[in-house]
């Protein structure tokens, strides 16, 4: 009788923190089971270290001898600290990480081995590609893909392997992972900020995109996690009561953190700090027992692989300390939900950073420049940018008042629309000598004062500006980030490349100089920036119906947003900024949509099972015992029993009542799941998942949780939100 859950609810009640020391100098162990450049420099000859430097800054070629020396050396320094297999580490397109380990030993005949681990083996390896999607670009007759090795991305050691990490992609040449169009798209947007760059300063030579990602997530006891079905199986509740105090009292944002979890944290930044990853803050979050982690952002590439590697590692080590980890977007019904803020900006190798406000009028025009570029990029492509977040669990969040709506629009704060409102009003064409000058002092000259006390910020603005990079916050906290990585990298580079040609255009065709060329341009720019740019509540009702007249879109479901993959428009992008072929993106909307298909599907399946095995037989067991009770005091009382039995009768009837909902909503939704499952196209068929099934599960969810309130605790068998939320 409900004893899983109290044996859990026992168990977790019982847990010790598991003790874990503050390690007091982070900096000493900070990247030591990385192949980083200080330890190249230890093991590298110098002409290896050339190599290995050449390809990461400048992505030249590796070649055969050099890979030899590194993988030599990379072998040596792994040997010595115990390692005894390797792996090429990548992202296949299930959004996970994948490896394969290998063994160094080799036997060499007579009897004899050898730890081998040579160029060849650390360039390229040839997983059997059949089990990750490919969306149909390699059938599985051909299982051929391989991986090859990203000089960018440090190789590192996790337990006694050698991760190496790597693109993956098709022997056809098509990309099966989440890499190989990030760097395309990093390397299009280095190309084209460059470019612009040398409008202010022609000595910058490349320009580096960076992201610092903020990491949300639950934790929860692992038995009490273990005794629910549905989060085993799909990660979240699919029912259950709000307890009575939830986050109303906002007591637990920025609180002290609790023991076992500060204990885990502790250790889990440890494990961070050796591979390099450099985490820095750590706090609650709004609903009890979530909790964010943030690093210092990095290169983007490197911080993409970063955020994958730290979500492996904070299932493994939550485990340690007896704690499921929950990364889903929307665990918890009617408490807030997690998000993964990708705080995003350009840099120059000259040190710039491009969205920081500088000190001379000219630096702070090429702040402008990136600014008002990054926005009209977001403007010209908002509805792809909403598909690159889109998954079935982030459709709890998107919109779902708590978190940034599935509008994409940006905020900038009021000071910067000031700015951008005294720019429009610029003279076309040339401008006279005072003009330059009242817009060199007054407008451009005067950013750095006013982003100092531009501090307020607008929490439910999903693109928001703040202060010196924007940060994307409608990011799901499951995702991995190099999807939105790749698309806003993209449209940035390819908003970037137009402006300059706009630019060139002036100054050779209209004789403009070179600064009223620019100011020219961010002009009209500015003009159609009014319909993204947004101020107020992105949660009201009111901002839908503006939206809406202002163009913008608000594809809520996952089906729908995942459309603008594979418009005309978002083909002809990707491929005019070489990061994706066609066939390449169509095979990933393929993926997408069959993903959310099967989501959406096992959580019917699981709800299902829950409602109809473990709620129902629940009820009719507490009915039972209710009218036992009824008969026994119509034995006592005779005719005078309805007097003391009314209250049970009409529990009796509403139990019944609930129990007929639960069994009809599961029959109709079993049959809705039938039909959808005959269709044969894939993207109807998603559809047919998002609005004929999923529907079902609220109708289901609310009679179970109103039978939840009526059940006899004692009988009840699935652990209650209270328990999840509140044990610490
Ligand atoms: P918050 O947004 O929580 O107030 P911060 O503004 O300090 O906190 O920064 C949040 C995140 O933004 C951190 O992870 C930080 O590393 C990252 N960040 C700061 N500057 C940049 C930048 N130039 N590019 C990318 N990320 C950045
Ligand atoms: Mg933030």
């Amino acid at each position: 009788m409900g004893q899983l859950r109290f044996k859990a609810i026992e168990l977790a009640q019982s847990r010790n923190p598991i003790d874990v020391k503050e390690t007091n100098k982070r900096s000493e162990i900070f990247g030591k089971n990385v192949f980083n450049e200080s330890t190249m420099r230890q093991y590298l000859t110098k002409e290896a270290l050339k190599g290995v430097m050449s390809a990461i800054e400048h992505g030249k070629k590796i070649d055969r001898k050099i890979a030899n020396q590194v993988s030599s050396a990379m072998k040596e320094w792994a040997l010595s600290k115990g390692v005894t297999h390797y792996t090429h580490w990548f992202q296949p397109l299930t959004g996970a990480t994948a490896e394969k380990h290998d063994a160094f030993f080799e036997t060499i005949g007579g009897g004899l081995a050898i730890e081998r681990f040579d160029g060849d083996q650390l360039a390229q390896q040839e997983p059997d590609a059949s089990s990750f999607p490919s969306g149909g670009i390699r059938n599985t007759f051909e299982a051929r893909g391989y991986t090859a090795w990203d000089p960018t991305s440090p190789a590192f050691i996790y337990g006694t392997t050698l991760c190496i990490p790597t693109i993956f992609v098709a022997y056809t040449g098509e990309a099966l992972d989440n890499k190989t169009p990030l760097l395309k798209a990093l390397h299009a947007v280095d190309k084209a900020a460059t470019e612009v760059c040398k409008y202010f300063d022609k000595n910058v030579k490349k320009v580096t995109s960076s992201l610092g990602w903020e990491q949300e997530y639950f934790l929860v006891d692992k038995a009490l996690a273990g005794s629910r079905p549905d989060i085993t199986l799909t990660g979240r509740t699919l029912l259950g009561h709000s307890p009575a105090k939830g986050q109303q009292l906002d007591d637990h944002y920025f609180g002290s953190i609790p023991s076992r979890a500060l204990n885990f944290m502790r250790d889990l930044e440890t494990e961070s700090m050796l591979l390099g990853i450099p985490v820095k803050t750590r706090h609650n979050e709004v609903a009890p027992n979530q909790f964010e982690l943030a690093p210092i952002f990095e290169e983007c590439n490197l911080a993409v692989d970063h955020n994958s590697l730290l979500m492996d590692i904070m299932g493994k080590v939550a485990s340690r300390h007896n704690f499921k980890i929950l990364l889903h977007e929307k665990p918890f019904a009617g408490v807030n939900g997690s998000g993964k803020h990708n705080n995003w900006s350009l840099s120059t190798d000259t040190g710039i950073n491009l969205l920081g406000p500088g000190k001379t009028p000219m630096s702070n025009l090429q702040f402008l420049t990136f600014f008002i570029n990054t926005i009209k990029a977001v403007y010209n492509y908002e509805e792809l940018l909403r598909a690159a977040i889109a998954s079935a669990s982030n459709d709890h969040r998107l919109g779902a008042n708590e978190a940034p709506p599935a509008i994409i629009s940006v905020f900038i704060g009021e000071q910067l629309s000031k700015v951008l409102d005294e720019l429009e009003g610029v003279t076309k064409g040339k401008l006279s000598p005072e003009e330059k000058t009242e817009l060199k002092l007054n407008v451009v000259g005067k950013i750095p004062d006013v982003l100092l006390d531009n501090t307020d910020r607008n929490r439910t603005s999903p693109f928001a500006f703040t202060g010196n990079k924007f940060e994307f916050r409608a990011v799901g906290s499951s995702a991995n980030c190099a999807n939105p990585m790749t698309v806003l990298n993209s449209i940035v580079a390819k908003q970037l490349k137009d402006f300059k040609l706009e630019v060139d255009a002036l100054i050779d065709e209209k004789g403009l100089k070179k600064d009223e060329a620019i100011f020219n341009v961010l002009r009209e720019y500015i003009k159609s920036l009014k319909n993204i740019l947004f101020e107020g509540n992105g949660y009201s009702e009111e901002w839908e119906k503006e939206a809406k007249k202002r163009g913008l879109s608000n594809n809520k479901t996952t089906p729908k947003a995942l459309k603008a993959r594979i418009s005309k428009k978002a083909i002809e992008l990707f491929e005019e900024m070489d990061v994706m072929s066609r066939v390449e993106i169509e095979a990933r909307y393929e993926i997408e949509i069959e993903e959310y298909t099967m989501r959406i599907q096992i959580e019917s399946r699981v709800l299902g099972d829950i409602a109809g095995n473990h709620v129902v037989p629940t009820a009719v067991r507490y009915q039972n015992m209710l009218i036992e009770n009824v008969s026994g005091l119509k034995e006592i009382f005779d005719n005078n029993f309805e007097k003391y039995a009314s209250e049970q009768i009409l529990l009796i009837e509403k139990i019944s009542e609930h129990i007929e909902a639960i069994h009809s909503k599961i029959d109709e939704m079993i049959a809705a799941r039938k039909e959808a499952n005959k269709i044969e196209n894939a993207v109807a068929k998603a559809e047919a998942y998002c609005f004929k099934v999923k529907p079902f599960f609220d109708e289901i969810r609310y009679h179970c949780d109103k039978l939840e309130l009526m059940v006899d605790d004692e009988i009840w068998p699935l652990t209650k939100y209270r328990e999840l939320l509140f044990t610490r």
